[in-house]
């Protein structure tokens, strides 16, 4: 099986989010790759043998500005996993076998393509940054040229597969708001269980006063059919 890596380069990372990219290189390669126990037939039963899965290659580009491409390189090299790097020649987008035709080749040579991206631009990035990346046409990650490469290989039928890097402040502030959104919903519950409570009370109130009325009534007509019974006397 050949899985494409692709992702920023290394301008678009901090170290915390280096070290969650190349962690999650790790674990999808060493899964892609993990020897599996089997059984196979031996003629007079079964033996239990541990063979590898499906061979691994790793696909990626080589970015001459780092990042994915050569950790994912690097790590491959590290796990003893067999690489096709398409190295761009020209350094340019529109060229015999520039980053367009590379890409492209890349989309072509993966079974499988993980787009490796990040949610937000590093605080001291100084490159141009984007609102969104179009290519997507989503604000949850940072504008790559890999989502382009990840739109070619969808083209083709290709699985693609998108992990999108946080910064632990970013998890951290997501929680925080969710927490407070929880906290928010149990205030209103509350609110409105004593809004129920109160409405309730003032049914009772309203019965209970309903009541004495017909008491009363009932108290006052037994007066006057008494008064009556006396009169006739
Ligand atoms: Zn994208």
């Amino acid at each position: 099986m050949k899985i494409g890596i692709i992702g920023h380069a290394e301008d678009k990372f901090t170290e915390e989010t280096k070290q969650k990219a190349v962690s999650l290189i790790r674990k999808i390669l060493y899964d892609a790759a993990r020897p599996v126990s089997a059984k196979v037939d031996v003629g007079v039963g079964q033996l239990e043998i541990t063979k590898p899965t499906k061979e691994v290659i790793l696909v990626s580009g080589r970015s001459p500005l780092g990042g994915i491409d050569v950790w994912a390189e690097e790590i491959a090299l590290a796990l003893d996993i067999e690489t096709d790097i398409k190295a761009p020649k020209q350094n340019r987008w529109n060229a015999e076998y520039g980053y367009r035709q590379r890409n492209i080749d890349i989309a072509i040579s993966s079974d499988i393509l993980h787009v490796i991206v990040v949610e937000e631009y590093p605080p001291n990035y100084n490159g141009r940054r984007f609102p969104m990346c179009y290519h997507c046409n989503k604000s949850d990650h940072v504008k790559s040229g890999a989502c382009w490469t990840a739109k070619q290989a969808l083209a083709l039928g290709k699985q693609v597969v998108w992990h999108i890097i946080r910064t632990n402040a970013s998890i951290e502030a997501e929680q925080r708001a969710n927490e407070e959104e929880f906290q928010r919903r149990q205030l209103e519950a509350e609110d409105d269980e004593r809004k129920r409570q109160k409405e309730q009370e003032r049914e009772e109130e309203e019965e209970e006063e309903q009541r004495r009325y017909e008491e009363e009534s009932h108290l006052f007509l037994t007066i006057i059919l008494d008064m009556k019974v006396h009169t006739n006397d």
